[in-house]
Parts: C-alpha cells; structure tokens; sequence
C-alpha cells in the first residue's frame, strides 16, 4: 500500500534510512535455527546466530515442548498474577535459581522485558538514587532506565577507576545501583566484575548484572560470569536470557528471595503483559535440566571457539579482546565489512553479520562470527579457509 498524506512521514524516514545506509535487510530462515540453515532456498552455515549450545532445536528440548502443549495447551491465558501462572512457570523459576546457585527467580516473557521490568522497578523517578550504567550497555537496560525515569550517570567501558570516581560524586544518594552488561556483545570482552562488585561494597551500592551471553558460556556447567568469578552473592541481580544459550525464549531475574517477591509486585511487563507459554516453560526447563547434568556441551562450545579463534588469529585477523565465542573479525572499514558479509554469503554460503555504525564506533567495522557447540570442525575450517581466501582477494590480509 502507498502511503500518503498524514503517514508521509513514514516513507521519508525509511528512504532517510536506507540513503544512510541504516536500512535493515531482514533475512528469512527456512530450517530450524542450527549450524547450517537455509535462506531463501540456499544452504548456508550460520555463523550469526546466539543458539550457543545448538539447543534451539535439541530433540529432547522439542519433546518437552510437544508433551507440555498436550498437557498444557499453548498460552498461559494471563498475566502472571490473574491466571497466568501455571505449575511449569514455578518449577522453571525454581530450577533457574538453583542452577544460578541463587535463592529465587522471576520469570519474564524475554530478556528485554526482563531488563525493562526489574530495572525500571528498582529505582523510580523522585527517589533519592542514581543508576551508575556501562557505556556499552544493551539498548534493553537503557529502555529499563529510561521507563524508570530515575537519573543515571554512564562510566566508561570497562574503567572501574571511572565508576569508583561517579560513585563518590553520588555518594550521598541512598540508592546507587550499578548495572552493567557481564559481556559485551559486540566485543566479546568481560566486565571486570570482581573489581566492580569491591567499589560496590565500598560505597554499599547494588550490582545488576546483564548475563545474557554469559550463560550457558561461562562458568561450571555454563552457570554464568557470576560463578565464572566466583561471586555468588557479591552480585545482587543476575539477569538472563532463554533465548540464547538455552534455545527458547523468555528471561529472568535471580537475586535474594524479598528482592525477587518485590519485583513480582512491581515489575510492569510481569503485571501487564501475559506469562511465557507452555512448550516454551518445559523447553527451558529441559534445557536447564540438561545443562545441570552435564557439561559436554559447554566444552564442546569452548574447543569450538579455541579452534576457530585461533585458526583466524594465525592468518593475521585482530579478533580484540574476546574473551568468549563473539568473535568480531575486525575490518576497520565500514564498506569492506558489508562487502565481506555479502561475499561470505553469496561465494562461500556462510552466513556472517557484518556490524557497523552507528551498532559500534564507525572505523571499527567488523564480522561478528558466533561459533556454537552444534558446529563441526570441518564447518569452522570452511569459515577459516573462506576469511583466508576472501582476504587475499579483497587485499586485506597482505
Ligand atoms: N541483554 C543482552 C546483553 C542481549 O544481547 C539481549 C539480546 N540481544 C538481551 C538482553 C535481550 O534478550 P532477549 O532477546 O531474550 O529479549
């Protein structure tokens, strides 16, 4: 249909975006979610994709979908505390909290929500507090503060010294909660958590932590950047997702018990917007299951990364300063990094983001390979052969 009058505007907005390059091309999947996938009727490997232990489509975690919808059917009818709440949303939050090694979790219908719910119930505008946010935070925590109203100050990436000096300009607020990504998604780098949770008890602050990529990744069993440091209980809020590492969908906080009572009160995407539904609750729940049993995955997901990582680190590219399978190629230059995702595509059938301005910093245009467990080593040798030969030809490895 072709806008006009009143909704104009809509037409100029996407040619404005597409003129600056922002405009979005979004790709359909014909397969499930998995290393190799298929995209308008080709076959590619999936290098893009969060599915971090390949348990998006993992039969037992299929058949505990299928067996809750003929138990259960396929909504929860409700928002959590009118009739949304069935007996698998509680067990989820039960074995969540157990395997984050953590008294309690709320569930949330995603990760963003999750952010967006306990974020903005945390701190409130007119309070006397101050959110002390990450630079490189994700966009889900800035729209939690943002909902919250309350002000905020941002310390730079990773500079502890930084958020020690915003702690002391807010020392006198009665709350001051730090909130950081645990790693960053763009870089694959860590927060410095030991260091940032000893300037918390400094200056008695509350830490919330963005695990979103740290599960199922990081960690024994992959329980997450908290157990990987080894700071159950210095960290107040541990976030998650179950969308990545887990496969589903979905998210949660897991914190102190009144903490976690507190937020079912006052968390607005858990009062206003309709529970998780059925398969998706059992799903997560095999996934948590099969995640508490065993670690074989995780292993796999790290002999991966060590395999890919140093395969392109031998041929020349600067990967940064990763510390976990985000794996950003960096190619510096805006255009090479689209040209690369193009020909990775078109002449080599991966399929590989490439990231760009205004997503990072522009000069540091990058490919952004995520292996997971599901990836054979003959699949990450094409990857490493085609950022061989793509290189040479493009004259950027010399
Ligand atoms: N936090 C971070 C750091 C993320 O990368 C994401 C997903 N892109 C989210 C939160 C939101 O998670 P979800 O996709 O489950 O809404």
């Amino acid at each position: 249909m072709v806008l006009m009058g009143k909704l104009d505007w809509i037409k100029e907005e996407l040619e404005e975006l597409k003129k600056k390059g922002l405009y979005v091309t979004i790709r359909v999947l014909q397969s499930a979610q998995g290393p190799w996938i298929v995209v308008n009727g080709k076959r590619v490997l999936n290098m893009c994709s969060n599915n971090y232990l390949g348990l998006a489509a993992h039969p037992k975690i299929k058949e505990a979908a299928i067996r809750a919808i003929l138990d259960y059917g396929v909504g929860a009818g409700a928002v959590r505390t009118i009739a949304g709440t069935m007996e698998l949303h509680v067990e989820l939050e039960e074995k969540l909290a157990k395997f984050k090694k953590r008294e309690a979790a709320i569930l949330f219908q995603s990760g963003y929500n999750a952010n967006l719910g306990a974020i903005s119930a945390l701190l409130r505008k007119g309070e006397d507090g101050v959110f002390l946010s990450e630079e490189l935070n994700h966009a889900s925590i800035i729209d939690g503060m943002r909902l919250s109203g309350a002000p905020k100050v941002i310390y730079k990436h990773l500079d502890v010294d930084d958020l020690k000096k915003k702690l002391e300009e807010n020392k006198d607020k009665k709350k001051k909660i730090i909130v950081t990504d645990g790693v960053f998604s763009m870089d694959g780098d860590l927060a410095p958590l030991p260091e940032i949770v000893e300037v918390a008890e400094q200056y008695d602050a509350i830490v919330y932590v963005d695990d979103a990529h740290g599960e199922g990744v990081l960690g024994s069993h992959g329980r997450g950047i908290v157990d990987h440091f080894n700071l159950h209980d210095k960290v107040d809020f541990e976030m998650g997702t179950l969308s990545k590492a887990f496969g589903v969908i979905g998210g949660y906080v897991a914190g102190p018990e009144e903490a976690i009572e507190y937020l079912k009160q006052r968390a607005r995407p858990f009062l206003f917007s309709s529970a998780m539904n059925p398969p998706d609750v059992a799903a997560a729940i095999a996934a948590v299951e099969i995640l508490q049993k065993s670690d074989d995955l995780v292993k796999k997901l790290w002999d991966n990364t060590h395999f890919l990582q140093k395969g392109l680190r031998d041929l020349g590219y600067d990967l940064g300063n990763t510390k976990h399978p985000i794996t950003p190629v960096m190619l510096y230059d805006e255009k090479l990094a689209q040209e690369f995702s193009r020909r990775l595509y078109e002449e080599y059938n991966i399929f590989a983001q490439a990231i760009v301005y205004p997503t990072v910093p522009l000069g540091t245009a990058r490919i952004r390979l995520e292996p997971s467990a599901a990836h054979t080593k003959e699949d990450l040798k094409l990857v490493i052969d085609a950022f061989e030969d793509l290189g040479k030809k493009t004259g950027f490895l010399k």
